[in-house]
């Protein structure tokens, strides 16, 4: 799990317990947790949500046979942002190592993985959303229910930094405050020469929303790792 969620996540002190360690195996080590990488699914859209990190009792296999009522933190992810930004690029580099060139507009998909904690196993679900402003309902459900936000613009339009200002009032509004709300500032495309934003004026936009910020190729597959997972 990548650091700047880790804190929120972090199942050892807000989540007690959301699957706990199988007894007898050194360390209270859980075998039985995938690796970060393993999908449950991919391109699960409209799938059960909650307002808050949820714990689900699920029947789990013990080494031993026997099974056991185990929880499974679920653990929602946002992208927001405007078209064409990268959101989906970032996701899909990420999710599937894959990259395209051309642009085919998202209106809403989700995708679910297994992720280890500390100890435990949460399921990570990362929602990619249109970023188009047709569905302006479809961005406050996609606030109300997420638990952490990565707010995309790319380097090469600083109207798409512009952009993400309303939707960083939003997710204050939604939220009423976003202390507790991890949120990041990706500046993606930084692999362009094209610069209209540079990266002190990205931090300094973080800085002015207490937020983390990072630039990100997804076509370069710079820094998309170390935006989901370490
Ligand atoms: P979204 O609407 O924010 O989901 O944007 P997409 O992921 O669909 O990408 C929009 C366009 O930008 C596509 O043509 C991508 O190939 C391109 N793109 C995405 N990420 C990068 C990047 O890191 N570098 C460059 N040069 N192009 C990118
Ligand atoms: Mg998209």
């Amino acid at each position: 799990m990548c650091v700047w969620l880790k804190g929120f996540t972090g199942c050892s002190t807000q989540w007690p317990n959301c699957f706990p360690p199988l007894p007898g195996l050194p360390g209270g080590t859980n075998a039985s947790a995938p690796s970060v990488g393993a999908f449950l699914a991919v391109r699960s859209a409209g799938q059960e949500p909650s307002s808050s990190p949820a714990m689900t009792s699920r029947g789990a296999a013990r080494p031993n046979g026997q099974s056991q009522a185990s929880k499974i933190c679920q653990f929602k992810l946002v992208l927001l942002g405007e078209s064409a930004v990268g959101k989906s690029s970032l996701v899909l580099r990420f999710v599937k190592g894959t990259f395209r060139d051309t642009y085919i507009p998202t209106i809403e998909d989700t995708y679910r993985q297994v992720i280890s904690c500390d100890k435990s196993v949460c399921t990570l679900q990362i929602t990619d959303t249109t970023g188009s402003h047709q569905f302006p309902a479809m961005q406050r459900l996609s606030i109300s229910k997420g638990h952490a936000f990565i707010l995309v613009f790319s380097v090469t339009s600083k109207q798409s930094l512009e952009e993400l200002r309303p939707i960083y009032q939003q997710i204050v509004q939604i939220k009423g405050s976003v202390e507790s709300i991890p949120i990041m500032l990706v500046g993606n495309k930084c692999d362009e020469t094209q610069r209209e934003v540079e990266s002190r004026e990205g931090e300094a936009v973080a800085k002015e929303w207490k937020c983390a910020f990072m630039e990100t190729s997804a076509k370069m597959n710079y820094n998309v790792k170390e935006l989901f997972q370490e």
